[in-house]
């Protein structure tokens, strides 16, 4: 079965169509610019290995590239079927070859502890939830919207970022604030990147030989958005964003954890509004922030560090210790830990980031070997007498969902 997964932004639609049956991805691709001007699509089908013999041969992959008029999510969905079935550059013959479509969904409330077929009563509640992630939730409703409408007999399922955290106990999610506010606005935690942290925690209890049933996790999904889960048997029990991707550890642009006062003392020393507030706490800090400015790439952040500049110094340290706490906290939160996983674009890729993150916790049992911390590809990377393991797991959310939405649409 193909299956394609979705991920719909408010100008963007990405997609990738994966073959079930071998797990491989068949085509990924990405329209930009909708509703605006200049709006295009851009595919690449899988190419093929070089002959392992011979070490050449093979094929790249063909590029479908086309600036067409995109003014909403349906043409969209349009050209993407276009892309897949094209004569030339495309991967399948027709539409009747997509199995079944799987959605992103940044938000699902409380109402949604796992994926779910969609019908109308669960794009109603897609809509109820709106007012929980006004920059996500439309967008990935547009996207169902126009797929639905492209794809009218392709049952389609939405996987939720939110899902997997639903398991966290009332002492993690609830915020000391009026509960009125929890039973009224459903104000509490939610966390997000659920679908990775699954992911990588079952990857993780798999590489290790155990059942994710008797193992104590911590994910550390660390990319330009980051968070930190605690997975104790298979099950989320505490992780670090909250109602919004905002809380938690320092990200590319966002500050995470602050003292909400921050933003009333912004508001009115800059005389700027509550959502100004929010967006310089979103869109201008975090590594950018305490950078002055200079660097929201890890990347520059390292190369900052590690040439001494004072920007990368400063940077790299607040970074490394936001992290290094919610590490700490989840070990006291689950009574102990087995693993520690570092996955997404700084997780899997930078050992520097994971050393200093790790540093000093040697007196915990949690050791890493610094040429095994090389790598940049799934491997344990702890020494031989750490207690504690610690792994590198790159995320593959495409793939996640893309099983989910089998098993819902397979039973
Ligand atoms: P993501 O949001 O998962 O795509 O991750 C983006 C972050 O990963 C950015 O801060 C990048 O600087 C970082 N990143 C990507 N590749 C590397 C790499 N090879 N080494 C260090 N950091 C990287």
């Amino acid at each position: 079965m193909n299956i394609l997964v979705i991920n719909a932004g408010s100008s963007s639609l990405k997609y990738q169509l994966i073959d079930m049956d071998t797990e491989s991805v068949l085509a990924k691709g990405l329209c930009e610019r909708i509703g605006l001007d200049g709006s295009n699509i851009e595919q690449k089908a899988a190419g093929k290995p070089p002959r392992q013999s011979c070490g050449f041969g093979g094929d790249p992959g063909k590029v479908y590239k086309k600036e067409l008029q995109l003014l909403d999510h349906v043409d969209a969905a349009g050209a993407v079927i276009a892309a897949l079935t094209d004569g030339e550059y495309g991967v399948l013959s027709d539409l009747s070859s997509i199995g079944a479509v799987g959605h992103r969904v940044v938000h699902g409330g409380e109402k949604f502890s796992g994926s779910v077929v969609i019908d109308d009563d669960v794009m109603q509640a897609l809509r109820d939830n709106i007012p929980l992630a006004p920059l996500h939730n439309p967008a990935n409703i547009t996207g169902i919207e126009a797929c639905r409408a492209v794809m009218p007999n392709v049952p389609m399922v939405a996987v939720f970022d939110t899902a997997f955290h639903q398991t966290m106990p009332r002492r993690a999610y609830l915020y000391a604030i009026p509960y009125e506010d929890y039973e009224s606005l459903k104000i509490r935690r939610y966390g997000f990147h659920g679908t990775s942290h699954k992911y990588v925690s079952e990857r993780a209890a798999k590489l290790l030989g155990k059942p994710a049933s008797e193992l104590k996790i911590i994910t550390c999904h660390m990319g330009n958005g980051s968070s930190v889960t605690a997975v104790d048997c298979g099950k989320s029990v505490d992780t670090s964003m909250g109602l919004t991707p905002l809380e938690g550890v320092v990200m590319g642009t966002r500050s995470g954890d602050v003292d909400a006062a921050v933003v009333q003392m912004l508001c009115n020393a800059k005389g700027i509004s509550a959502d100004s507030a929010l967006s310089i706490l979103n869109k201008k800090s975090g590594l950018l922030g305490l950078s002055k400015g200079k660097y929201s790439d890890w990347r520059d952040v390292k190369r900052s560090a590690q040439s001494g500049e004072v920007e990368g110094v400063r940077t790299a340290e607040v970074f490394a210790y936001r992290v290094k706490k919610y590490i700490g906290a989840y070990i006291a939160a689950m009574n102990g830990v087995d693993a520690i996983v570092f996955t997404a674009g700084i997780g899997e890729n930078d050992d520097y980031a994971r050393q200093l993150i790790l540093e000093n916790l040697e007196w915990l049992g949690i050791k890493l070997d610094a040429e095994r911390n090389k790598t940049r590809e799934e491997a344990v990377i702890s020494a031989d007498d750490s207690l504690v393991k610690v792994l590198v797991v790159p995320t593959n959310e495409e793939l996640a969902i893309a099983r989910d939405t089998k098993a819902l649409v397979t039973v």
